[in-house]
């Protein structure tokens, strides 16, 4: 999809700190992280959002979201981790590519904010590479 910003990220037009992958399903770090390691998992083809793909496709975001809250607990030590996922505008989505956002939340965090934590002190790099370490 031209001017897609993530379709420009699979096609490697974009740069991204990648997390995980599978045949259909790409994760990779937020630019503008609201936590450390805050990760979003997308299809590699282009679909707005639920409504525009079929159930399968689902299952494997699903899926692929599960695999990164485990490596989010095993390799940065999250307590806890949230899954967001907007399906339109009137819900807040601003990239009209499906992404899941994996926010992982730790103990010092509070429960009712975005957390502040420690993660501005750190690159996206030297993040990524931790939480691939599994
Ligand atoms: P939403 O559409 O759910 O409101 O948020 C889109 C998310 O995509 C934001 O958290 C934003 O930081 C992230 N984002 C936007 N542009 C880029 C980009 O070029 N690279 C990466 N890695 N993340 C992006
Ligand atoms: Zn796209």
């Amino acid at each position: 999809m031209p001017d897609c910003i993530f379709c420009k990220i699979i096609e490697g037009e974009l740069p991204s700190e990648k997390i995980y992958e599978t045949e259909e399903v790409y994760c990779f770090l937020d630019a503008n992280p609201l936590g450390k390691g805050h990760t979003l998992c997308i299809p590699k083809k282009h679909h707005q959002n639920v409504f525009e793909m079929d159930a399968d496709l689902a299952a494997k975001l699903i899926k692929a979201s599960k695999k990164v809250a485990q490596m989010q607990k095993d390799n940065l030590g999250a307590d806890g981790v949230d899954f967001l996922q907007y399906n339109g505008r009137a819900g807040g989505q601003e990239v009209m590519h499906y992404h899941m956002h994996i926010l992982p939340r730790f103990e010092e965090d509070s429960v009712d904010a975005w957390p502040e934590t420690a993660y501005k002190k750190e690159s996206l790099e030297a993040t990524a590479k931790k939480l691939r370490s599994g």
